[in-house]
């Protein structure tokens, strides 16, 4: 079983064809809108800000169901907002800076 403990194995995974093209598969499942945005009833399709900056985020993270890396169902379209803050411990230290799209939107 293929495994994704560090970076560059997950590097070489987000570079491989086989994901390149579910990652379009997934997209046009899910019509271009955040999965997370859509369930809280926020979905802007027609912002080409936010169109441009879609995601395909693994549920179960790729280091830990590396079985899951390819399964559609394990797989789903995430606006960069939702997708960083289910992974806001990246982001730690940033948090208490303000946000500058904080003010723009109500989310
Ligand atoms: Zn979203």
């Amino acid at each position: 079983m293929q495994q994704y403990q560090t970076k560059e194995q997950r590097m070489k995974f987000y570079k491989s064809k086989e994901w390149r093209k579910l990652r379009q598969d997934i997209l046009d499942r899910d019509n271009h809108e955040c999965q997370e945005c859509k369930r809280q009833g926020y979905v802007k399709v027609t912002d080409d800000d936010k169109h441009k900056s879609l995601d395909v985020d693994h549920i179960k993270e790729l280091e830990d169901y590396p079985e899951l890396s390819l399964d559609p169902d394990n797989l789903e379209t995430k606006c960069v907002k939702c997708h960083n803050s289910k992974h806001g411990r990246y982001l730690k230290g940033y948090n208490r800076k303000p946000n500058k799209w904080e003010h723009d939107e109500k989310w």
